[in-house]
């Protein structure tokens, strides 16, 4: 794939704060990147300098090889889904979409149709004559996509497009998404926290913290290998244990020691990134010889029990550590406080990262 937009060197700070340290990304061309990480972490101001409505102090912005930092925003042809670009509220459905065309000078019949086609890309086929004041939440953030791609967009630009739908809306919206971006090949940067929603979307995920680019990989790397103990966590490690590197190749965690690839000098403190459902468990004294094989046991006691429907949750005290463990098999589901378990942890799903200082 070509490259699309390139950023270099970007960076850009707010009084004290450094909301942007040394940005370097490619974009290619009909690729969905989606910048992930923590409120504050600078992915909102990244998403504005590249529409252009925030000014970065230094670095550079180029599309398909051109600079773009001199042009103001409604030049760069951008489809953009911001929370502070609301539907025009005196227009109707239909209008708001077809406002970019008419712009442009498209003709009313091709405006109708292509209104009438995007509507029903985004399941809306009846809503066009409505006045946008008489619609959902949900109904409003798909009119705002529609009409973002209505003219096609050099780039398309989402903050958050799906923060203030319920649970189930914004599952399905999440597959729609996906499913436009796809059909129309459209280049896309969006942002969001959601782990889970980023995963889902992008063929490429960019993790910030405090400013700086931490991982920027295909999803399944970044979940399967995290960068750093950071990315772990915010992709979802709930167990971060503190170890001690003992011999080459050897963790010691929770008194057991891990048989774990790591380059990490033998003496030094350093944390292990266990997923919950990578733990496993059975009732003490159950163990198999299939598992035993397999890795240590840690002796632990159930604290805690949540049952979550497809799966529970628990909580298991091992040492001084309070270890979150997720299962859906029959196991799980009987589980019971003050039950004594063994836990094995499986080396191979474990990351290993020199302790912060
Ligand atoms: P959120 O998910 O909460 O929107 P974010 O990752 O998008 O967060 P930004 O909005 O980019 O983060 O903010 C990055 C940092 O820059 C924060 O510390 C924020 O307070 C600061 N900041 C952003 N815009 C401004 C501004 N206009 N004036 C002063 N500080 C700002």
């Amino acid at each position: 794939m070509t490259t699309h937009l390139e950023i270099k060197g970007l960076g850009k700070r707010f009084g004290q704060v450094d909301a942007l340290a040394d940005v370097n990304l490619t974009v290619r061309r009909g690729e969905f990147v989606c910048l992930l990480g923590p409120s504050g972490c600078g992915k909102t101001t990244l998403l504005r300098i590249i529409a252009g409505f925030e000014q970065a102090d230094r670095g550079q912005l180029l599309l398909e090889g051109k600079s773009i930092d001199k042009l103001p925003p409604h030049k760069r042809d951008f489809g953009m889904v911001f929370q502070s670009l609301a539907l025009f509220p005196h227009m109707t459905v239909a209008e708001n979409i077809a406002y970019g065309m008419r712009l442009r000078g498209v003709a009313r019949a091709q405006r109708r149709s292509r209104v009438e086609e995007l509507l029903n890309v985004v399941h809306l086929p009846t809503i066009a004559d409505r006045p946008v004041s008489a619609l959902s939440g949900g109904q409003r953030q798909r009119v705002a996509i529609a009409r973002a791609l209505a003219v096609p967009p050099k780039l398309f630009l989402l903050d958050e497009p799906l923060s203030a739908l319920d649970a189930q809306l914004r599952d399905s919206m999440q597959i729609e998404l996906r499913q436009l971006q796809q059909k129309f090949g459209v280049t896309t940067v969006l942002v969001t926290h959601d782990q889970t929603e980023a995963m889902m979307l992008a063929d490429r995920l960019v993790v910030m913290k405090q400013g700086r680019v931490q991982q920027n990989d295909a999803p399944t790397q970044v979940y399967n290998q995290p960068a750093n103990a950071f990315v772990a966590e915010f992709i979802g490690a709930a167990n971060m244990l503190p170890g001690r590197v003992c011999a080459t190749g050897e963790v010691e965690v929770l008194g057991s020691r891990l048989r774990t690839w790591t380059t990490i000098a033998q003496g030094q403190a350093v944390t292990v990134a266990l997923r919950s459902e990578d733990i496993r468990l059975c009732s003490s004294g159950k163990r198999t010889a299939s598992s035993s094989a397999a890795a240590d046991f840690i002796a632990g006691e159930i604290e805690f029990v949540r049952n979550l429907g497809p799966v529970s949750e628990l909580i298991v005290r091992c040492q001084q550590e309070r270890l979150r463990c997720v299962g859906s098999d029959a196991w799980f589901r009987e589980a019971a406080v003050g039950q004594q378990v063994d836990v094995v942890i499986d080396p191979q799903r474990c990351s290993v990262f020199a302790a912060a200082a």
